[in-house]
């Protein structure tokens, strides 16, 4: 199948007081239409970024985004405008980002209009219904205002008005971390609900790997903005190569997946700065298979088995490959 999205060598870097802060540093991946990649690390790793980025709402330092093989890495005004049809973003938290002075219709009216997609009042109001139907939302709530709802209701007006415009992409970031357990199962069905039903594309952003489990068809992990491995769902859970992402599984209760016997792996030492970052592994002040050349060398990305690619200079020593 076709990669409906291309990210090549994408790099976000923020100058600060204290010099560059690499947020996002050198990550490529691409995702086939209709599938959903996961992107997990802990805070600060960059995900969030990097949605940001694809979608153009932060510039990017450097890279190439191709969507559905067009280079839509620099496009102008008018260009950006037609892409954003296409790519949209639902975000963590439901409440800021959803206008407190506005309806529930109002809000999901709101990309129909500047997008001129009704002909009528008539038909923006038939529309918005029926989006607040496809996402669960009782037609009698189209008056009511985002404080008057709860948490897995105010995530429907995200996710409906995200769908406004029929996008085929939308950037997932953690939608459903600020809401409560059993609400977050409720979304997660209704987005996977929608994704067949309408054949949508997602990054979904999140450091809950339970969640991404549940989602992902592919997951990538991520280090202070490097990507240090990227694999199936089955392999990552079943089959993880790189330290940093057994650690990071290990830190976590999860169902047992399998017969696998879940090994506890705390990870220890201090986190890297990812301002002016040092030369090597960004992973090797906590990695507790790090030598000398791990500290002077940075890993590169290697296919280490098929479609599993890992960073790491002695992945194929720790695992036995
Ligand atoms: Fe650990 Fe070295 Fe591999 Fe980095 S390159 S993950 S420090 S073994």
């Amino acid at each position: 199948m076709a990669a409906i999205l291309e990210a090549k060598n994408i790099k976000k870097y923020f100058k600060t007081p204290k010099g560059t802060l690499h947020a996002v540093d050198g990550v490529s991946f691409s995702i086939e239409e209709g599938k959903t990649l996961g992107v997990v690390g802990e805070s600060g790793c960059g995900k969030s970024t990097l949605g940001r980025v694809l979608v153009h709402l932060l510039e990017r330092t450097d890279g190439q985004i191709l969507f559905e093989g067009k280079d839509i890495s620099d496009l102008t005004k008018a260009d950006l405008k037609n892409v954003r049809q296409n790519m949209q973003m639902i975000f963590q938290d439901p409440f800021a980002s959803l206008n407190p002075r506005q309806s529930v219709s109002e809000i999901i009216a709101e990309p129909l209009q500047i997008y001129r997609r009704v002909s009528s009042k008539a038909d923006l109001e038939k529309q918005v219904l029926e989006l607040m139907d496809t996402v669960g939302l009782a037609r009698r709530l189209a008056n009511s205002y985002p404080h008057e709802l709860d948490g897995g209701r105010r995530q429907r007006i995200g996710v409906a008005r995200a769908l406004a415009l029929n996008p085929k992409f939308i950037v997932c970031d953690e939608p459903v971390s600020a809401l409560d357990v059993s609400i977050q199962a409720q979304i997660l069905n209704l987005m996977q609900d929608l994704q067949e039903e309408r054949n949508l594309t997602y990054l979904f952003i999140t450091h809950n790997l339970s969640v991404v489990k549940h989602i992902s068809d592919e997951i990538l992990v991520m280090y202070l903005g490097k990507m240090v491995e990227l694999a199936s769902d089955k392999d990552i859970f079943l089959n993880r190569l790189h330290p940093y992402t057994k650690a990071l599984l290990a830190a976590v209760p999860l169902p047992v997946y399998g017969t696998e016997k879940k090994k506890r792996q705390l990870l220890r030492g201090e986190l890297s700065s990812p301002i002016n970052p040092k030369p090597g592994c960004r992973f090797a002040a906590r990695c507790p298979y790090a030598k000398e050349q791990c500290h002077q060398k940075e890993p590169a990305l290697e296919e280490i088995m098929p479609k599993h690619f890992v960073a790491c200079h002695f992945a194929r020593e720790i695992n036995g490959i």
